[in-house]
């Protein structure tokens, strides 16, 4: 027995949508239906998948009737305007008559923009930064903003020293699929705020604040747990307040200082589960004491295990946590690369190009370069041009805007030797004229230090004394 199906039988119309446009013009062919390929026209869908399809899904059609079908030719670019070194109000405008969502990223204090930072989306070919672009019709943009103008090195005259013209790429760039766009802004009341970690135990505020003035310090960071254990506690919501209010009238950048046992490329399960609640933690209280940043070990690949499937698990614990941050002003999380023992999985400045892959570049994450850690690690800034290769380097790895914070610690052992054993500033291997070319450098423009040295206060004050006698040249 033979069925013959006339010409005219009733079909079901299937959803092409997003399909490649080839196989959804031989589906719709096999089914019997003439297909005419429109124009294309920009879409959410990928190039030369169906864009559109008229009539739609569902519909009741005949054989032999004509379905349209419109290709997509991938995302709309728009070009992102360039607005580094503009005062805050006009590059918002700016980025808001270019069609994008402004949110303001707060930093650094000062209200002219000192970088705007952008990230391909997940998934994304390619994962460098561009400080200018073009974004998709997904369309972000951050800003950092802040209450002073930065002052220039040595009393000179107000600007945006060294954070604008020849030391950003300068070209904007048309690159598919950023999102979102952030901008900050140094908030700075000198070029390099100089200050220390500070003792809180018996009050946030009230021990932390007052060692912090007896250093003379212009910034500061603080544990928010014990460094040396798993315990959240929770804040103290008076003295974190306190804190939060004297930082920002007094222009002081505050950093949290994640604990120690953190270890995200641990091969023990119950290691990984705690540095995840635990950075968690630090994270979470930096906001309400107004941390502009929070410190974490990059940790060391345990177990003998490869180092690819102990990035896998850095990325795979540490990059929700970064997905966490979605407030204005949640801190930013600085990684700090370790002196090179055992299995450490960051210690040169190199080492900081998978880690960040790792973590799609995510545009809340900076770096804290410890400078003990990088000559211990082998980067010798005691030799001529030392610093300024260290710190070349380190751009180029993970692009401008991202060093946020440098822990200024001299060494006790030589360079190379993989210890991490902090000496007073000029009293070790890596010595003062080092510590001095920190401030020349364009990618430390804005950069706060903090000391982690010996010698209790006394050391500490001078310590700083000493490092704001070198910013003055
Ligand atoms: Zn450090």
């Amino acid at each position: 027995m033979a069925v013959t199906v006339s010409k005219g039988a009733p079909i079901d119309l299937p959803d092409v949508v997003g399909d490649a446009l080839d196989d959804a013009e031989s589906e719709l062919r096999d089914a019997g239906l003439d297909v005419k390929i429109a124009e294309p026209v920009f879409s959410d869908e990928d190039e030369d998948t169906v864009a559109l399809q008229n009539p739609p899904e569902g519909s009741r059609v005949a054989e032999g009737d004509t379905i349209t079908l419109t290709p997509s030719k991938g995302q709309e670019m728009i070009e992102v305007p360039h607005v580094e070194g503009d005062h805050l109000d006009d590059a918002k405008r700016k980025l808001e008559d270019a069609g994008f969502e402004v949110g303001v990223n707060r930093f650094f204090f000062g209200d002219t923009v000192f970088d705007q930072v952008g990230r391909r989306r997940r998934g994304a070919e390619g994962q460098q930064d561009h400080p200018a672009g073009a974004l998709t019709r997904h369309r972000h943009a951050k800003a950092v903003p802040g209450p002073h103008e930065p002052v220039a090195r040595g009393g000179g005259p107000p600007g945006p020293a060294g954070v604008t013209d020849a030391s950003r790429p300068p070209a904007p760039e048309r690159v598919a699929g950023w999102h979102p766009w952030c901008v900050s802004t140094p908030a700075i009341r000198t070029r390099n705020p100089i200050g220390g970690h500070v003792p809180v135990a018996g009050g946030l505020a009230s021990v932390g604040l007052s060692y912090a003035r007896d250093l003379g310090a212009e910034s500061l960071q603080v544990f928010v747990a014990n460094p040396r254990g798993w315990a959240t506690p929770a804040g103290n919501p008076r003295q974190d307040e306190e804190f939060r209010a004297a930082c920002a009238a007094e222009s002081l950048p505050a950093y949290v200082h994640a604990p120690y046992l953190i270890n995200f490329g641990s091969h023990t399960e119950a290691t990984a589960e705690k540095s995840v609640e635990s950075l968690r933690h630090s994270l979470r209280q930096g906001r309400p004491i107004g941390a502009l940043g929070v410190v974490v070990h990059t940790g060391s690949d345990t177990g003998g295990r490869p180092r690819a499937t102990a990035l896998a698990q850095v990325r795979e614990r540490l990059l929700p946590l970064l997905d966490e941050l979605t407030h204005d002003d949640d801190p930013w999380l600085l990684l700090e690369p370790t002196a090179g023992q055992g299995a450490s999985l960051c210690a040169l400045a190199e080492d900081l190009g998978p880690y960040f892959d790792a973590l799609d570049r995510h545009p809340r994450l900076g770096v804290c370069l410890d400078t003990c850690h990088a000559f211990a690690a082998g980067h010798d800034m005691a030799a001529a041009g030392g610093t300024k290769a260290l710190l070349d380097e380190l751009v180029a790895v993970v692009g401008q805007g991202r060093l946020k914070l440098i822990h200024a610690n001299d060494s006790k052992d030589v360079v190379g030797a993989h210890k991490d054993r902090h000496a007073n500033i000029g009293a070790g291997h890596i010595g003062a004229d080092a510590f001095g070319e920190l401030f020349t450098h364009p990618a430390t423009a804005g950069v706060p230090l903090v000391i982690e040295t010996p010698g209790g206060k006394e050391g500490h004050a001078a310590d700083v004394a000493r490092l704001k006698e070198l910013r003055a040249g």
